[in-house]
Parts: C-alpha cells; structure tokens; sequence
C-alpha cells in the first residue's frame, strides 16, 4: 500500500486552501464539500494545492 494515513495533529491543522473549509476524509483524498474540489493525499501527504485539485464525483473516484 500506498496510501498513509495523515498524522490527526496534522489533519486538524488542514483547511481548504481555496475557500478556508473544512475538509473531508476519504482513502488517498481530502474533499471539500462546499467547492466540491478534491486534494490528492500521497503517502500521507496532502497535496493541498488548488490548482492540482479535482472536481469531486463521489467516492469511486478514478486517479489518472
Ligand atoms: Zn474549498
């Protein structure tokens, strides 16, 4: 595997970069629900930048 879990005194430190939100956990993702945008988490590291961000359709979704 991959995918890392993020530290919690990291993840409690995580907004949006864009709109300041909060975000949403999922497996090798963050999600802000209120931009419907989705950050990449590489081996536990989010990569909260906006323009890497892809629109979000839902949980199945599929990495390029
Ligand atoms: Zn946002």
């Amino acid at each position: 595997m991959t995918s890392r879990a993020i530290p919690n005194r990291v993840r409690a430190l995580l907004v949006c970069p864009s709109c300041r939100g909060e975000l949403r956990d999922e497996p090798g993702a963050l999600i802000c629900d209120a931009e419907q945008l989705t950050y990449a988490v590489v081996d536990g590291v989010p990569h909260l930048v906006k323009e890497l961000a892809k629109r979000y359709r839902g949980s199945k979704s599929g990495r390029a």
